[in-house]
């Protein structure tokens, strides 16, 4: 049986470890109410590309809110299915990579934007193309955007990316890039690839992670660069809202620890794409502990795959 000072003992640690947690928890969000950021929608699943492929694919084009779409290419067009997205902020529009192979990703974006523009009730506003990384899979739809008026088109090179969004000190540096309105946070994550970038964005929460982290294979060119970077994100990420964590491509099946094999087209049962900062603290826990002997390691949502 309980005394009555045990339990007076026992209410004031309770309170102490509420106050702790609660003081841990307090530069995320105070209370479970949207946080304060941006809200939007995703599909619960994207539109599957066959069994049989139609003769001419189409892109998935998803609206999470009236500023931000996600374009999915179809794996009929290319097996990869690449993400790419579009940022609105009022002074100009982010394009995030341009796709795989040869697509009608310039009309398909261009269609996206002349819906904004007539829904704002404005005439034009200048397209900005930038990438996740230089991969083929994400760079494929250059020509072709850079034949639009009024486009600038980021170039593929560190030295390229370092330049455009000013980097001082790469990849040390986190930078600000301003849409009008849309503050984003342009961070380096070499690793995947030399020019690999991760971008948060501070009205959605959203942070953009292109091939370093999504829920498939994570295919580690550079070990100690790679795992220096997502520490790197950890440490940026620490105390900000992240509402979600978008990659490029799935590959993962919504069965823990089982993937699609390399080249699927049509893929039923794919995983979501979102994934949450507990998978990134996943992820850099692997790594800390392979300490750059990176091996391939499969988790529930994504495997470690040196390249
Ligand atoms: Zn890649
Ligand atoms: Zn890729």
């Amino acid at each position: 049986m309980m005394t009555a000072r045990h339990s007076h003992f026992g209410v004031i640690s309770m309170m102490v470890l509420l106050f702790a947690v609660a003081s841990l928890v307090h530069a995320q969000s105070p209370q479970p109410d949207g946080a304060g950021v941006r809200r939007g929608v995703l599909p619960d699943r994207w539109q599957a590309s066959g069994p049989q492929c139609p003769p001419d694919p189409k892109f998935q084009v998803h609206q999470y809110n009236e500023d931000f779409y996600i374009l999915r290419e179809s794996g009929c067009s290319n097996y990869e299915k690449p993400f790419m997205f579009l940022l609105f902020g009022k002074e100009k529009v982010l394009m995030l990579d341009t796709g795989a192979g040869k697509t009608d990703v310039d009309n398909v974006v261009q269609g996206v934007i002349a819906e904004w523009l007539k829904r704002n009730g404005r005439e034009s506003i200048p397209l900005v193309v930038a990438h996740t990384h230089a991969h083929g899979d994400h760079i494929s739809g250059d020509a072709q955007m850079k034949a639009l008026p009024n486009t600038t088109v980021v170039g593929l090179t560190p030295a390229d990316v370092q330049a455009f969004f000013g980097f001082k000190s790469w990849p040390e540096d986190i930078v600000q890039y301003n849409l009008g309105g849309r503050g984003l946070d342009v961070i380096a994550i070499p690793g995947h690839q030399a020019a690999s970038i991760a971008m948060y964005d501070r009205q959605t929460g959203i942070l953009f992670t292109g091939d370093t982290l999504y829920p498939g294979r994570l295919y580690v060119a550079d070990g100690a660069a790679f795992t220096r970077s997502i520490q790197r994100l950890v440490d940026f990420t620490n105390g900000k809202i992240v509402a979600h964590i978008l990659g490029n491509h799935i590959e993962e099946t919504r069965t823990p620890y089982l993937d699609y094999p390399i080249g699927t087209v049509y893929q039923p049962d794919e995983h979501e794409l979102e994934l949450g900062r507990a998978h990134l603290l996943e992820l850099n826990e692997a790594l800390q502990n392979m300490k750059g002997n990176i091996v391939r390691m499969a988790f529930r949502d994504f495997t470690i795959w040196p390249h």
